[in-house]
């Protein structure tokens, strides 16, 4: 899987090759188009467009600026959401042009969340049609992972995918996210783990210990199936206790807040549980005020925590891989804290042992580290 892409400064007179070195563990699907491809589907589609109706507003719209709270940030997915779904087409192109971006931005290897259920039409997605709602999970979670095999045909870089289910909604989302992750003989094993998030209106991380999710994930640890959680970010320490104790969490997104508590604080680092930190995110999210310094993410590093570099929705931050780590630069850390990001992350992955072993060979090699 080695191999370096082109850089597209188009500023500069000369476009020096990235390094595929960069792996990515916390990055949502939907939350990765291009305002492009969105303002091309949402005209072909004729849905209303936020102010003039012109690109450059469509990307005002999308892009957060300054700090809000989770909730208004998830807000941008109105327009995404319907720009792709139920349209195979768009989705595979999606998935496409994910793996085109991280190839740009120097990532070898990441996982993609998505969760199936948004994606579908609106009319199956209640408990009334399993059969009608079942056949469309499965078509655009085909849809992706053809997009995505398309991709790393033509960029070397390669994408998984982890499912997603979203707090507070109905069980039988649960009931059939677990059915298509175990069923490995449909996506040939690029569904790698399972994830919980929220929605605007479920970005309140309470609900994310409820009944049906505390026995997802009992179920899904039984099968064998990789657990990573949104926790820390909008709630407290005590959330991400939940997700480990309760939820089974082997990696956590986020995770910010355990600042709040010494005895978590303690826990994570003691335990290496892999931390998925999103710089950028963290600040636009309202989850860590900029004032707060130093930020979490600069103790997880000195403190040497098991954290990685992640750019969580970048058609609403705004960023790519490179920009993370210039906030991050912006706090005084280096390009030693990222290559060890890349490899915890590299390491807390979901990939089976013997094709973690050859993504971790492969970035060592890039590095110079082995012949
Ligand atoms: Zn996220």
């Amino acid at each position: 899987m080695i191999g370096v892409r082109r850089n597209r400064n188009k500023d500069s007179p000369y476009t020096a090759k990235t390094p595929l070195t960069r792996v990515e563990l916390h990055v949502h699907l939907d939350g990765s188009l291009r305002h492009e491809t969105i303002y091309e589907l949402a005209l072909k589609k004729g849905l209303r467009l936020p102010g003039s109706g012109s690109f450059q507003d469509l990307k005002n719209y999308l892009v957060v600026k300054t700090p809000e709270n989770l909730g208004t940030f998830l807000s941008r997915f109105d327009i995404i959401l319907a720009s792709i779904e139920s349209d195979l087409k768009a989705l595979e192109r999606s998935a496409y042009e994910a793996v085109e971006d991280a190839a740009n931005a120097g990532v070898i290897y990441f996982e993609a969340r998505f969760c199936p259920h948004i994606l579908i039409p609106l009319e199956v997605r209640s408990e009334a049609d399993d059969e009608a709602r079942t056949k469309w999970v499965y078509d655009v979670t085909d849809a992706l992972i053809k997009g995505l095999i398309r991709g790393q045909a033509d960029f070397k870089s390669k994408g998984n995918l982890i499912a997603t289910s979203i707090r507070g909604l109905p069980q039988h989302w649960y009931e059939d996210t677990l059915t298509l992750v175990a069923d490995s003989s449909f996506h040939g094993g690029r569904i790698v783990g399972v994830d919980i998030a929220a929605l605007p209106d479920t970005h309140d991380e309470k609900s994310m210990l409820e009944d049906v999710a505390v026995s997802f994930f009992d179920r899904a640890t039984k099968l064998g199936i990789r657990r990573t959680i949104h926790a820390g970010e909008s709630g407290g320490p005590s959330q991400v206790t939940g997700a480990l104790d309760l939820l089974h969490a082997e990696r956590i997104g986020h995770g910010y807040r355990i600042v709040n508590d010494p005895n978590v604080y303690n826990r994570i680092k003691d335990e290496k549980i892999h931390l998925e930190c999103c710089p950028w995110s963290s600040i636009l999210t309202g989850s860590i005020p900029a004032s707060d310094v130093p930020h979490p993410i600069v103790r997880f590093f000195e403190d040497d925590f098991n954290v990685s570099v992640n750019t969580d929705d970048p058609t609403i931050t705004g960023t790519r891989m490179e920009d993370e780590y210039r906030l991050l630069s912006n706090w005084g850390l280096s390009e030693a804290h990222y290559v060890k990001a890349t490899f915890n992350a590299a390491r807390s992955c979901f990939l089976p042992e013997t094709e973690k072993a050859d993504l971790i060979q492969d970035i060592s090699k890039t590095y110079g580290f082995t012949q």
